[in-house]
């Protein structure tokens, strides 16, 4: 661009009328991809912008017509800009398999499809086909639960924080909750167990200590005042050492004793025996409901598989105390997430296909070998695209993550990427820049991308070409 030198008002001369820009061939190109109204607003800031370049003595644009054509360009340059998909899609090679800041479970294609059968048309959501009556919104999923789990009843909420928050406000609001000190659980920031009981309105009594709690604990707290006996699972983490914790098993025993209901927050849900797929054995949603628990709350987005969402199943009598409360309408399911929960849910009626229709599963059964070979086909892609970096194949541990299982990890195969100091993190940054932002981990003066949720090494190697060159 030309430019010239003028001072105050006549430099001013160059500005074109905001209708001119609007008028300008840049100007109807804006136009026509983002709209009148918001062009129109672009250009007047652009204008007012320039404006000032010119009074405070800096060089302009030459005349109207090339004045016009900068404001337009630009006004089109950060429409597009503002338009961008910040949400994007990513590729996650963290090495963690839930992870809650990337979303946690995949949905099954089945779940996808329901999903989009449900955003596309009307629904039977809480319309009974049969009689063509109002039906039950929780119906059709609270039945699958039953099915699998063995459970009288089940609610449906947004996720399990809501489900631990409705059924504390549901069944021990102005009493007590006895829980033990061992159990206390924060989960990510905002979900601290003693702030959302008393969110609830229940009086937290917490009882034994931080390593060790025995059924005399729980039954020395126990008066007029109790409203229910909770146990809650340390998902993210593990008191080992000198420990001792309650079984579900004997404190049903004191529950029912005392008239109580006894709550497991699972926070999992885990429904079929994980030892299947090479995992250890989690506690499953029929096992707790069989030690005697009369409600369990669990996840529908960690080990389960499906979209996010927070179950309270167990004793009709008290599912329903929780599915009448105020509170169950606030924190409700949308029907996008029941259909997909329904899809989902129907996949556990083949449990020895769960490794192929849920994504979760799939992840977590890929062997090493399998990695292996994968990691070995991108490695020259990367090499090329990256010339002198060293790129080497190796053994890591991936996690499970979003606080299930805390201390198992999965043997898992990553590419290595050795980058001392700040280098590591400007590698990081160029994979994230990726038109699908490739997601690793930075440990040890090095970028690691872990291979057990890569699903096609094209997904990678498609688009290397735009990846920034780092001159070490
Ligand atoms: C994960 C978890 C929660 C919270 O569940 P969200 O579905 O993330 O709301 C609550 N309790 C326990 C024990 C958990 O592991």
């Amino acid at each position: 661009m030309t430019t010239t030198k003028k001072s105050g008002t006549t430099a001013l001369a160059v500005l074109p009328a905001v209708h001119d820009v609007l008028g300008s061939a840049a100007g109807r190109a804006c136009v026509e991809a983002h709209g009148h109204a918001v062009t129109t607003a672009a250009i007047r800031a652009g204008l007012e912008e320039l404006r000032e370049i010119i009074l405070a003595g800096e060089p302009g644009p030459e005349n109207r017509d090339a004045a016009a054509a900068v404001v337009a360009e630009r006004a089109h340059a950060s429409l597009d800009a503002a338009g961008m998909t910040r949400m994007k899609r990513v590729i996650n090679l963290t090495g963690t398999v839930l992870h809650t800041n990337l979303g946690r479970a995949l949905y099954s294609e089945a779940a996808v499809a329901a999903a989009i059968e449900a955003m596309r048309h009307p629904l039977a959501l809480e319309f009974d086909l049969e009689s063509g009556r109002r039906g039950q919104r929780d119906t059709v999923v609270q039945d699958l639960v039953a099915e699998i789990t063995g459970a009288e009843a089940a609610c449906i909420v947004n996720n399990n924080a809501s489900a631990v928050l409705l059924v504390l406000a549901a069944l021990a609001r102005g009493r007590e909750t006895v829980v033990s000190r061992g159990e206390l659980i924060e989960i990510g920031g905002s979900f601290r167990m003693p702030d959302v009981m008393e969110s609830a309105g229940t009086r937290l009594r917490e009882v034994g200590t931080t390593n060790r709690t025995h059924l005399k604990d729980y039954s020395g707290a126990i008066g007029p005042e109790t409203g229910l006996l909770m146990k809650v699972h340390t998902s993210n983490y593990k008191v080992m050492g000198f420990t001792h914790e309650v079984p579900v098993s004997e404190l049903a025993g004191l529950a029912r004793t005392h008239g109580l209901p006894l709550v497991d927050d699972l926070g999992s849900g885990v429904l079929v025996d994980l030892s299947d797929w090479g995992l250890a054995k989690e506690r499953t949603v029929q096992q707790a409901l069989a030690e005697g628990a009369d409600l369990v709350t669990f996840s529908g987005d960690k080990l389960l598989g499906g979209p996010q969402a927070g179950f309270v199943a167990g004793r009709r009598d008290l599912v329903e105390a929780c599915a009448k409360h105020p509170l169950k309408r606030a924190l409700r399911l949308d029907k996008v997430r029941l259909a997909a929960l329904e899809a989902t849910l129907k996949l556990y009626r083949a449990p020895d296909r769960l490794a192929q229709t849920l994504p979760t599963l799939r992840f977590f059964a890929r062997s090493r070998d399998e990695l292996r070979a994968l990691a070995e086909e991108l490695r020259p892609a990367l090499e090329t695209a990256l010339p002198g970096q060293e790129v080497e194949v190796v053994e890591s541990e991936a996690q499970i993550g979003s606080g299930a299982l805390p201390l198992e990890t999965i043997p898992s195969i990553a590419l290595r990427m050795p980058a001392p100091g700040s280098r590591a993190e400007t590698l990081a940054r160029a994979f994230r820049a990726l038109p699908v932002p490739v997601i690793g981990r930075v440990a040890n003066d090095a970028l690691l991308l872990d291979l057990r949720c890569l699903e096609r090494t094209e997904d990678i190697t498609g688009q290397l070409s735009h990846i920034d060159r780092i001159q070490g």
